[in-house]
């Protein structure tokens, strides 16, 4: 008999958790309290885990069709200095496409696996026998229900209980900005002063992507519309692109949380419910995605539900937690460090992003394969 899967959330996590078990033959049905669906950001990170699982479930080429490939990512600090060069290629990538484009791909895609997309459809609570309630009174029960509604998550209160969130002391403002010709087109370029930083990423043809973070004290920081004679005052070198600022329309907290367990009879919570992080190494999503994918995997291959979830956590939570650390770790040392040793802190990661141990660590979650991925016969080269 064809087993059921109800999905709390259609962000990129329950979107992509919705296409791989329909494409493993569930019937799933994915709730979002939203009126309409739709994608807040401007750009994307997505390495090798992330666009392996989008090739798994066939959403890749759409999904990427405007992306950059982007062949390196520098830190650079105050002074200019390259503390940190990380590059890629064909078999270690990086692609940037914009959010919507990504979303998008995930909702035609899951259009296409079958699967019911119910929008103003507000899940209230769920019970370990599988069971979801909506806030108009509807509830559905089925094989299995996931929880994937945001680092914000109102539903895992109801039954997993999350055990930390760090509001962390730094917040965040994304944009797309025009592209201009001279423009760096394959470099990602993460300027840091302090605690202050400005990311540019080269998006599409026509689009850069640019990411702010700034002390949560500073409130000049996380002005809106963004206060440009602030940003020019801490990345001079920058003032080309930042006359370009305009778009943005909020500002948000870089939030890390944790959860006690992320499974509880019948339930599973993924994404940012299960592990929001600070957007740091960009790979939140990535982790969620091959969360997502081990998932399907396993719960297909048994038939007590239960069982599989706590070996689906117990697998997947040490990558997890290693991703999350070091995107902890990397803005601890940003937006903690003390002004007076900027020049040391720059020594230190200069020194340290060259050996061995820092790649490793630093991509562990990037590089990682999902589940059920099969390379496939032909790829056409971003590279
Ligand atoms: C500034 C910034 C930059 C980032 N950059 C990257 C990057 O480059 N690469 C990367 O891998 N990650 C990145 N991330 C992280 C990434 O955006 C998140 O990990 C990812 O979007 C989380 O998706 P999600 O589906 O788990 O949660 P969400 O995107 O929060 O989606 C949750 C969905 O659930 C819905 N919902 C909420 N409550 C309910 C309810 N009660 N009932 C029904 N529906 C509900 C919401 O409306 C929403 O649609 C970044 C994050 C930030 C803040």
């Amino acid at each position: 008999m064809q087993r059921s899967v109800e999905i709390i959330g259609a962000g990129l996590s329950g979107l992509v958790a919705a296409n791989r078990f329909a494409q493993l033959g569930w019937k799933v049905r994915i709730h979002e309290r939203n009126s309409e669906l739709r994608m807040f950001g401007a750009g994307i990170w997505l390495w090798e885990s992330g666009l392996k699982t989008l090739e798994a479930i066939g959403a890749y080429d759409s999904a990427v069709e405007n992306a950059r490939a982007i062949a390196e990512w520098q830190i650079r600090d105050g002074k200019g200095r390259i503390l940190m060069s990380r590059t890629a290629n064909e078999q270690d990538r990086l692609l940037l496409p914009p959010r919507a484009d990504l979303y998008q791909a995930l909702i035609d895609q899951a259009i296409k696996h079958g699967v019911e997309i119910e929008t103003s459809s507000v899940a209230i609570g769920v019970t370990p026998d599988g069971t979801a309630t909506f806030e108009d009174g509807k509830q559905c029960k089925a094989d299995l229900v996931i929880v994937a509604d945001g680092a914000y998550s109102r539903v895992r209160e109801s039954i997993l209980g999350t055990s930390w969130m760090d509001f962390g002391s730094q917040v965040g403002i994304r944009m797309l900005i025009d592209h201009k010709e001279g423009d760096i087109d394959d470099t990602l370029i993460e300027y840091w002063n302090g605690p202050w930083r400005l990311l540019y990423n080269p998006c599409t043809d026509g689009q850069n992507y640019i990411f702010l973070s700034a002390p949560v004290n500073e409130e000049r920081g996380r002005k809106i519309p963004i206060d440009q004679k602030l940003w020019m005052e801490q990345f001079p070198h920058a003032e080309d692109l930042i006359r370009r600022f305009q778009e943005a329309g909020r500002w948000d907290r870089l939030v890390n949380v944790r959860c006690r367990k992320w499974h509880e009879g019948r339930v599973a919570i993924i994404g940012d419910a299960a592990h929001a992080m600070p957007p740091n190494l960009g790979q939140a999503a990535n982790t969620a995605f091959i969360n997502a994918m081990a998932l399907a995997t396993i719960i297909t291959e048994s038939t007590d539900v239960p069982l599989a979830l706590q070996r689906w956590e117990t697998e997947q939570r040490s990558i997890t937690n290693h991703v999350q650390w070091w995107s902890y770790l990397y803005g601890f040392v940003l937006g903690n460090w003390p002004r007076s040793l900027q020049s040391l802190r720059s020594d230190l990661i200069s020194a340290i992003s060259k050996t061995e141990w820092f790649d490793e660590s630093l991509n562990l979650g990037a590089r990682h394969v999902p589940s059920g991925y099969v390379a496939p016969t032909h790829r056409i080269s971003r590279y």
